[in-house]
C-alpha cells in the first residue's frame, strides 16, 4: 500500500526513516512472536530486555563509547536534563562553565540557577542575536564541567569542532545533532538528547555519562532525578518509555545497517546542507542568518526579503508539499530542519521549489 507522505523539514518531532516507520507498522500487532504490540509487552520481558540491550550496543558502536560510559534513557526531555545535570554534578562549592548559544543553552543556564547552583557564564554570542559560535574561550581551571549545546536547533548554528576545555569535563546537549557526524568521545563527561530530533520520536532523552562524573551523584537526590537510579537499574527501576526505545533501537539499527554507520550519515548531511548554504550565497533573494563558519549542518535558517514573502513562501512549499518551514515562533523567518532521515532526494526538491519561487517572486 502506498501512502500519502510529504518531505518533511520539522524541527522536531522530525521526520523518521521510512523504513523504521514500516518496520514498526509491520511489527505493530505482533512483536517477536508475543502476540502482543511492544506497546502492550512488559518492560520486563526478555523481548524488551533485547531491545533496550540492543540499543545501548549500537549507541556504544556508532559512538565509539569505552567500557568508563553509561547510556540511560530518561523521560522528561532535554529539558528535565538542564536540571538534573546541576542536581547530579554539582557539589557544594562546585561551579560550571555554560557557553550561551542560544534559546535552549539560554534555558539551561537558567535551570542551573533555579537548582540554586552556581554556573558562569564564560562566553556568548547573545550580542548578535547568536548568530555565530564563540571561538577562543577560557574556561575555569576548576569547574566541575563546561556546558554546551552542540547544535542550536532555533537559531541554526553548530559547533564544527569541539572547544578544548583544559580538561574540564565537557557536558553537551546534542538533541540536534546526535548521530549526525562522528564524535571523538574522549572530552565528553555527559552527553544528552532528547529523540525527537535526530534518534526518534518524543518521550525518551538519551544519556550518556561517563563513570566519573555519576561518581559524583548525592545520595540525597530523589530517585528519579539521580543518575545512579538509571545506572545501577539499566533505565529500568520504574516503567520506561518502551515504544520510543524501541523505535530508537530500530533508528540506530537503521544508522548502522543501512547508511553504513556516521561517517557515511556526516558524508551524506553535509551534501544536504550544501546544497541548501549554496543556493543562499548565490541568491540576494534568500539570506541565511548564521555567520558561514558557524552554520549548522542540521537547521538551515534563512531569511527573504520580506515577511509577507516568508508567508507566501511556507505556503506555496506546503502545497508543493514540502512541509515544517517556518522558522521558530521567537526568530520569524524560514527554517529547514535536515536531519538524518530528511533525505538528500528531499533537499534537492525544496532546492528546486526555492529557485522556482526566487524565479517567479523575486
Ligand atoms: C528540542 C531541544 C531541546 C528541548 O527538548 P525537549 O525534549 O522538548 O525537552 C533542548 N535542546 C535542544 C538543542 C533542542 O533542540
Amino acid at each position: 500500500m502506498t501512502h500519502h507522505r510529504i518531505y518533511n523539514f520539522n524541527p522536531g518531532p522530525a521526520a523518521l526513516p521510512l523504513a523504521v516507520l514500516e518496520t514498526i507498522q509491520a511489527t505493530f500487532l505482533d512483536f517477536e512472536g508475543t502476540g502482543m504490540s511492544i506497546a502492550e509487552v512488559s518492560h520486563r520481558s526478555r523481548q524488551f530486555e533485547a531491545v533496550l540491550d540492543d540499543a545501548i550496543a549500537r549507541t556504544r558502536r556508532l559512538l565509539g563509547l569505552d567500557d568508563r560510559y553509561h547510556v540511560l534513557f530518561i523521560q522528561g526531555g532535554a529539558s528535565m536534563q538542564f536540571a538534573m545535570i546541576p542536581m547530579n554534578l554539582l557539589g557544594e562549592g562546585d561551579s560550571a562553565d555554560y557557553v550561551n548559544t542560544g534559546t535552549w543553552s539560554t534555558k539551561a543556564i537558567k535551570e542551573a540557577a533555579i537548582v540554586g547552583k552556581t554556573v558562569k557564564t564564560v562566553a556568548s554570542s547573545e550580542d548578535r542575536d547568536f548568530r555565530y559560535i564563540p571561538k577562543d574561550i577560557s574556561f575555569s581551571k576548576g569547574a566541575a564541567y563546561a556546558h554546551i549545546t552542540s547544535n542550536n536547533t532555533i537559531k541554526g548554528t553548530q559547533w564544527a569542532a569541539m572547544p578544548d576545555t583544559g580538561g574540564v569535563p565537557l557536558v553537551a546537549d546534542m538533541s540536534s545533532d546526535i548521530m549526525s557526524r562522528p564524535i571523538d568521545p574522549a572530552p565528553f563527561g555527559l552527553i544528552y538528547a532528547g529523540a525527537q530530533k535526530n534518534i526518534g520520536p518524543a518521550g525518551v532523552c538519551m544519556v550518556i555519562i561517563r563513570q566519573d562524573l555519576l561518581d559524583r551523584v548525592p545520595k540525597t537526590l530523589p530517585s528519579m532525578l539521580k543518575y545512579t537510579t538509571y545506572s545501577e537499574k539499566k533505565s529500568l527501576y520504574n516503567t520506561p518509555p518502551c515504544f520510543a526505545i524501541y523505535a530508537v533501537q530500530l533508528v540506530l539499527k537503521w544508522l548502522e545497517e543501512t547508511m553504513g554507520g556516521l561517517e557515511k550519515m556526516a558524508e551524506v548531511n553535509e551534501k544536504k546542507a550544501a546544497l541548501l548554504y549554496d543556493l543562499m550565497d548565490g541568491s540576494e533573494f534568500y539570506r541565511g542568518t548564521a555567520d558561514p563558519d558557524s552554520r549548522s549542518r542540521m537547521n538551515v535558517t534563512f531569511r527573504l526579503p520580506s515577511e509577507d514573502l516568508e508567508k507566501r513562501f511556507v505556503a506555496k512549499a506546503s502545497e508543493a508539499g514540502l512541509g515544517g518551514l517556518k522558522g521558530h515562533r521567537s526568530v520569524g523567518g524560514c527554517r529547514a530542519s535536515i536531519y538524518n532521515a530528511t533525505s538528500l532526494e528531499a533537499v534537492a526538491a525544496l532546492a528546486d521549489f526555492m529557485r522556482t519561487f526566487e524565479k517567479e517572486n523575486g
